[in-house]
């Protein structure tokens, strides 16, 4: 299979007078066209980060964007204004949590996303963009009648319909969801996940899921990648992590689901937290919670180990001389 993106050695770090914050740490990663990847990590890992970083949405004076981010051979980095904005919307689109928030309160629907689509398809009438609108709206399950209602009349879940029918408008190859089911009920966002699925093997879209939720990942995604304080500690198939987790940041983060242990006397969450990324140690970022941490880990930041095949971990553990002692 062709990688459509790859991530070599990206990082990004806000600098302000104060303080530099290192919010991506030389991530590496590889995606496969039709992958759907899901990114989990607590709050403050650099999930958004990153996936801003790729779609060159961050702010070019505050964040320092070093490495390369190589889409279908592209080096994204490296496009000017005119290049990226052509690729965003038809190649490249994404959904935020709140997504919606960026149309006007005071236009019906239908109306903002016509404009929108016709700012790209300038040939199009009025009357073909509703009818090429309303097909969209049908596409993730909502009446025509959304088209002439205002963003406050929406539920959540419709909201998050609307937004995603937006990102679909150019049939992207790349679908970038950043915590954009996590407001919903469990159901609602079930049958948006199933929705989606569908929708992506029909169009061909390959999606990197930001979530704080692990058993989204198990249920709407194929790999998964793993990210604490900048990094990506672990990353493979989902079958392979979440069945067999190598780095105990993953085991921590797996034994704090009651699904994924079938005791509810075991689920607890990782005492602890994310060091500063202002101030990161010389050694493994997370030694300062790891229970199997020794002298090593403190010192030496442990390089990426390919576990089997895909399954890559980065932890002294795992291939590392405290594996042979262990
Ligand atoms: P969450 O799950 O809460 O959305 P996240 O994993 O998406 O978290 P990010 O939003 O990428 O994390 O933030 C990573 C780090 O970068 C945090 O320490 C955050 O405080 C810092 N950060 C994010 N945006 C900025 C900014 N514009 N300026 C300075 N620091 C920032
Ligand atoms: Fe724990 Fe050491 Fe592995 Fe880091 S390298 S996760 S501190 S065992
Ligand atoms: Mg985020």
């Amino acid at each position: 299979m062709m990688p459509m993106v790859e991530l070599n050695n990206l990082s990004v770090t806000y600098k302000t007078k104060q303080r530099h914050v290192t919010a991506v740490d030389r991530v590496s990663l590889t995606i496969d066209e039709r992958d759907s990847i899901g990114i989990v990590g607590e709050s403050g890992s650099g999930k958004s980060t990153l996936a801003m970083a790729i779609l060159r949405l961050l702010p070019e004076q505050a964040a320092e964007v070093t490495g390369e981010v190589q889409f279908n051979g592209t080096d994204l980095l490296s496009l000017n204004e005119s290049e990226l904005a052509r690729l965003r919307w038809t190649e490249l689109a994404v959904v935020f949590q709140k997504s919606m928030s960026a149309l006007s309160p005071v236009h019906r629907i239908g109306v903002q996303m016509s404009d929108i689509y016709r700012m790209h398809e300038t040939k199009v009438s009025k009357r073909e963009a509703r009818s090429r609108m309303v097909a969209l709206l049908h596409m993730v399950n909502l009446p025509e009648r959304v088209y002439d209602l205002y963003p406050h009349e929406l539920s959540g879940g419709m909201m998050q319909r609307v937004a995603i029918a937006l990102s679909l408008m150019h049939q992207p190859k790349l679908l970038i969801l950043d915590e954009a089911t996590t407001a919903l009920d469990v159901v609602t966002q079930g049958q948006i996940l199933d929705e989606m699925l569908e929708l992506e093997r029909k169009l061909g879209i390959t999606r990197i899921m930001i979530t704080h939720d692990m058993s989204v990942v198990a249920s709407a995604c194929n790999k998964v990648a793993v990210m604490y304080a900048g990094r990506i500690v672990e990353t493979g198939l989902v079958k392979q992590v979440l069945t067999h987790p190598l780095h105990p940041y993953t085991q921590g983060l797996l034994r704090s689901i009651p699904s994924f242990t079938g005791e509810k006397e075991n689920v607890r969450g990782i005492p602890g937290s994310i060091p500063d990324l202002a101030l990161l140690p010389t050694g493994c970022i997370f030694a300062s919670r790891c229970d199997h941490a020794v002298e090593l880990c403190r010192q030496v930041n442990p390089d990426e180990t390919l576990f089997q095949q895909g399954h890559r971990v980065a932890c002294h553990l795992v291939g590392g001389e405290l594996a042979h002692a262990h």
